[in-house]
Formats: structure tokens, sequence, C-alpha cells
């Protein structure tokens, strides 16, 4: 996967989490712009952590992933923000409550064995192979100029 982190302090280490977890199943090459991924800090919504909204085509292939970071993603409020946002941007399209990083405000920040496998699973396939987004993503599916995209906005925990 091509990651653009938009120099982000340690974004590249939050993706690596990834790779490390897999057993090396999902590698990431991080360069500029014309990544498939792409980490920007906004201004957005100053309320939630982060939002990811993942493209696919119609058949059901990704085909880009855009992360927003809110100002408050840094914070303590927000736990492992960019790691989670990159495991929804790598395919992991929905939510755990296994308390670990996938949860929806991010658990323990831990990437769970189960979370692991799937990806595995996910990383297995050859290059290419299309999965259906309808049996994958659990939020809900917005179609725009011929892509599909399902969007996840992480909220800050609860004190
Ligand atoms: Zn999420």
């Amino acid at each position: 996967m091509t990651v653009d982190t938009g120099r982000i302090p340690n974004a590249e280490a939050d993706f690596n989490r990834w790779r490390d977890a897999t057993g090396g199943a999902v590698t990431f090459v991080f360069i500029g712009d014309t990544a498939g991924i792409k980490v920007r800090l906004g201004e957005a919504d100053p309320d939630i952590c982060a939002q990811t909204v993942v493209f696919f085509t119609a058949a059901g292939g990704i085909t880009r992933a855009d992360i927003t970071l809110s100002p408050i993603s840094g914070t303590p409020a927000c736990v492992d923000t960019i790691a989670h946002e990159a495991g929804h941007s790598i395919g992991f399209l929905g939510h755990t409550s296994d308390g670990g990083l996938m949860d929806p405000d991010g658990g323990n920040g831990q990437i769970t064995g189960q979370v692991a496998d799937m990806i595995r699973t996910l990383y297995s396939n050859p290059p290419g192979t299309i999965v259906k987004v309808s049996q994958v993503a659990k939020g809900s599916l917005t179609t725009r100029g011929g892509l599909q995209s399902v969007t996840f906005v992480t909220p800050p925990r609860r004190p």
C-alpha cells in the first residue's frame, strides 16, 4: 500500500504496526501526493478525533482512502487515532467490541489477534482480488461519481 503521511510525526510507525501485527502480510511504501492512502490534518469537526473515507469501485475494489485528523486527535481523548484509521484504510471496514484498537473509540490501542488474522487473510488474496464491500463494510455506503465510499468517524472517548 502507498501512503502519504503528510509529514505527520510518527504516522509511519503507526502504519507499520499493521505490518508487524500481520507478520508482514500488509506493507507500506511512504511516498508523496500520488499515494493511495492520504493522511491530512483537518479543521473539520473539532468534536471528533478523525474521519476516514474509503473509496471503492463499483465492483468492490478499494481504490483509495482519505484520513483526516482533527485538531484533538493527538490528545488523550483520542486513542492511537492514526493506527485505528490506518486499519480502516487497509480494509478493516467495521468495528470490534473486544476492547482493542478497532473498537469505535480505539479501545486499549492494541491490535487484537482476531483483527490481525482478518487483515492477514484479506492480504493473502492475490493483488487485485475483488472483495465484496457489502460483505465486510458495516458503515453505510455512499455512491459518488461511480465510486462507492464508506465513511468512518472516530469520536473522542467519554471521560
Ligand atoms: Zn473506526
